[in-house]
């Protein structure tokens, strides 16, 4: 049976089986997030989309919308934690926003825009990382990548390759290719692949196509994310080119 909760004032309806996320994203409310897409299971590690509900805090993309709920999203503290959580995250790889190909891109970029996230406030990492542009037609730069999941999702579930995973754990967590080598050239992985479609970052980007839209002009400089959407919606694949 459908029924209704509330988010910062505003009726929602919802269906059976939705979660506070589906149900926000489909009255399109805009709830931030970045390890999430509506395709794959969630996975709520990047707790940006953390709301309190009923008073408690919770991941609206794992939580199940319940008739009369009162959902809080946009309140100062949860924006203040969330601004947080992306300061963490640029501090930890090396996002060089200005000469990134992704900006005006970038979901995390545009997240932080819509959060008014202004400045950095963490000492940064500047962490030694590898690009592996072993592929014939896809580079990783994991400088960028900010341990999503997606890839690992889109590839297990909808490719059915296996090609990423994240291993360790903590400050010591970090993505890896399943290959003989370790490289992504010598895996299963194409950029027709799903996995290839689904980074938020760029982190996973395909090889000579650059710069086809100037900085400035791009998807994120357009509109801001609450308004367009995820990234992963609007993907260049390497056909279209
Ligand atoms: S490479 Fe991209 S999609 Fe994969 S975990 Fe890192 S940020 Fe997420």
């Amino acid at each position: 049976m459908s029924g209704q909760f509330i988010i910062d004032h505003k009726p929602v309806p919802f269906e059976p089986g939705q979660t506070i996320m589906d149900a926000a994203m489909a009255a399109g409310i805009y709830i931030p997030h970045l390890c999430h897409n509506p395709e794959f299971h969630p996975h709520a590690s990047c707790k940006l989309c953390t709301v309190k509900i009923n008073g408690r805090p919770a991941s609206a993309c794992t939580t199940q919308a319940a008739e009369g709920a009162v959902v809080e999203s946009e309140t100062d503290e949860l924006m203040d934690d969330r601004r947080i959580l992306l300061k963490m995250l640029f501090v930890e790889g090396n996002h060089v926003c200005p000469a990134c190909e992704k900006s005006g891109r970038c979901q995390l970029q545009a997240v932080a825009y819509y959060c008014n996230m202004l400045a950095p406030e963490f000492t940064h990492f500047y962490p030694q990382r590898d690009v592996d542009a072993s592929h014939p037609d896809m580079v990783i730069d994991f400088n960028r990548c900010i341990l999503c999941n997606l890839c690992v999702r889109a590839s297990r579930d909808v490719d059915g390759k296996d090609v990423f995973a994240i291993s360790g754990r903590g400050i010591g967590s970090h993505l890896i290719i399943s290959s003989p080598s370790g490289r992504l050239g010598d895996s299963a992985f194409d950029a027709e692949d799903k996995a290839a479609q689904v980074c938020p970052v760029g982190a996973i980007m395909l090889k000579h196509q650059g710069y086809d839209v100037p900085i400035g002009q791009r998807l994120y400089d357009q509109e801001p994310v609450s308004v367009v959407g995820d990234v992963a919606k609007y993907v260049v694949k390497k056909h279209d080119q």
